[in-house]
């Protein structure tokens, strides 16, 4: 029977997040594409490399378990990305496109703040904190982003929607 400890549920999470990430990387040319305004462009232009380098702490930590980098498919990616495309689809060529794309990436982000914060606690409680704190710097750069993202929209982008 397979194990169902904290363990166990740490290296499941870990697979999952490693799956969200690389389908947040292929969705991300797509929003750098979409962006109008050059702020918020550029803004998921460095997300969008700091996404690849998110992937690779994540095959660190795989590797410090002792463990082959491999994913499973995360359900609540799969669906606020979907939910993403819907709304970009809808508001095409509108005022509030970008308050839409923005709206997007912020479910995103905060989707990745939760897990990247549930594994660094479980790491710490594992008697891992090397791992810990690779995950932190993952968990960091997520929450600048979101915070990034709220300052384009409130600055600009929400005004400029009415
Ligand atoms: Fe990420
Ligand atoms: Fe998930
Ligand atoms: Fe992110």
């Amino acid at each position: 029977m397979p194990e169902k400890n904290l363990e166990a549920l740490f290296l499941h999470s870990l697979k999952d997040l490693y799956f969200a990430e690389q389908q947040i990387a292929k969705a991300m040319p797509a929003m750098i594409g979409a962006a109008e305004s050059q702020e918020l462009r550029s803004a998921f232009e460095t997300h969008a490399r700091e996404t690849q380098e998110q992937l690779r702490r994540l095959e660190e930590v795989f590797d410090i378990l002792g463990e082959k980098p491999q994913g499973v498919p995360c359900e609540g990616i799969l669906g606020i990305l979907k939910e993403a495309e819907g709304i970009m689809k809808a508001f095409a060529g509108g005022e509030a496109f970008e308050a839409a794309l923005i709206a997007a990436a912020q479910s995103i982000e905060h989707y990745e703040i939760a897990r990247y914060g549930t594994l660094r606690a479980w790491a710490k409680q594992l008697g891992l904190p090397d791992v810990a704190e690779i995950l932190e710097e993952s968990l960091d750069e997520e929450a600048d982003t979101d915070e990034i993202l709220t300052e384009i929209a409130e600055e600009a982008i929400n005004q400029e929607s009415v």
